[in-house]
């Protein structure tokens, strides 16, 4: 097949392009590398099913090659991310999305977006079904993620209704792993980072809030599940394992090792950083259990040790 990613030097972008490359596909991975790094992908350039292109999809979408599928993970993902690039975030969510829709639809490729727990804002439901319309406050800091990814869902439901395409929508949790930017603000590269430096871990507000972690590798085989499944309405990935902020802080230290000499420290950052902050969240996976045959494989403890390599080995990197 050929499988065009946006985003696909990002995090979540660059281990889904590894995974369709080792499945014998070929894959065009566009980004504007303003959150994505061509470093994500540079062990994938050589290959000869592979091509990445610079550009940014607010502006164009297009290849002049056949495509069998689109996947649209283009945006700024992390919190930092979309608070420092607040309009782009808007612009990529809609503009992007219909940009990448309309080269699907010529195409006539099947088209997934990837959309995320946030579109459930600060959650009242608990843990998110499918069925929730959300939360979230529509003028606050995040609503420029929330908003433009609930309005790509939007859209691409109105593709599928007006054009047929055949569209699917993953609304994805906290997910984790190698690859994420150390410096993206989000509470596993700081919490890993912070560990890997023997300083104190900054654990925001008391601490009680929730997430639940899923590893990279578990969310690829759920979006791939879901690309090649027949399910047009949203489903959601995500691994169920619930925990305070506070306990993952923990799990972060102990995955360390007896080395790490990191405090667990209580912090207030600026009040735009966790403005709207949802305080519970915790993905219901039924559907995703019942129409992919999916389910979260790889424990915390493992998942971590993976990151936490990663991040050792990219700091060492990093000095010399
Ligand atoms: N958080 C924290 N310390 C940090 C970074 C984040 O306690 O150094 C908290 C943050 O307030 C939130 C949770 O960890 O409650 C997850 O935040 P993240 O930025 O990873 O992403 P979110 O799930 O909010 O999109």
């Amino acid at each position: 097949m050929n499988i065009l990613v946006t985003g696909g030097a990002g995090f979540i972008g660059s281990h889904l392009c590894d995974r369709l490359i080792e499945e014998g596909h070929r894959v065009i991975a566009i980004d504007n590398f303003i959150t994505g790094s061509p470093r994500n992908v540079a062990h994938l350039l050589d290959h000869p099913r592979f091509t990445l292109i610079e550009s940014d999809i607010i502006e164009r979408c297009w290849v002049d090659e056949p495509l069998d599928a689109v996947m649209n993970l283009a945006s700024p993902a992390s919190p930092v991310g979309y608070l420092d690039n607040p309009i782009q975030t808007m612009l990529v969510g809609s503009h992007g999305t219909y940009n990448a829709l309309e080269l699907a639809r010529v195409k006539g490729a099947r088209f997934l977006q990837a959309s995320t727990s946030e579109v459930y804002g600060d959650p009242l439901e608990h843990p998110q079904k499918e069925s929730y319309w959300g939360n979230v406050n529509p003028i606050g800091v995040r609503s420029v993620y929330d908003e433009a990814k609930r309005f790509a869902e939007a859209l691409t439901m109105a593709y599928h209704r007006t054009y047929g395409l055949q569209t699917r929508i993953a609304r994805i949790f906290n997910t984790y792993g190698p690859r994420m930017a150390l410096n993206d603000g989000r509470v596993v590269p700081n919490f890993v980072s912070q560990a890997v430096h023997n300083q104190p871990i900054t654990v925001y507000g008391d601490g009680s809030a929730t997430r639940a972690f899923c590893y990279v590798s578990d969310l690829v085989d759920g979006m791939l599940r879901l690309l090649w499944s027949n399910e047009v309405m949203p489903v959601n990935l995500g691994n169920p394992n619930e925990m305070t902020i506070l306990e993952f802080a923990k799990a972060v230290k102990a995955a360390a090792g007896p080395e790490c000499t990191s405090e667990i420290v209580f912090y207030q950052p600026r009040p735009d950083r966790i403005a709207d902050d949802p305080q519970r969240r915790q993905p219901d996976i039924t559907r995703a259990r019942q129409i992919l045959g999916w389910t979260p494989r790889v424990p915390l403890e493992e998942g971590l040790r993976r990151t936490i390599e990663y991040f050792r080995a990219e700091l060492q990197a990093a000095r010399f």
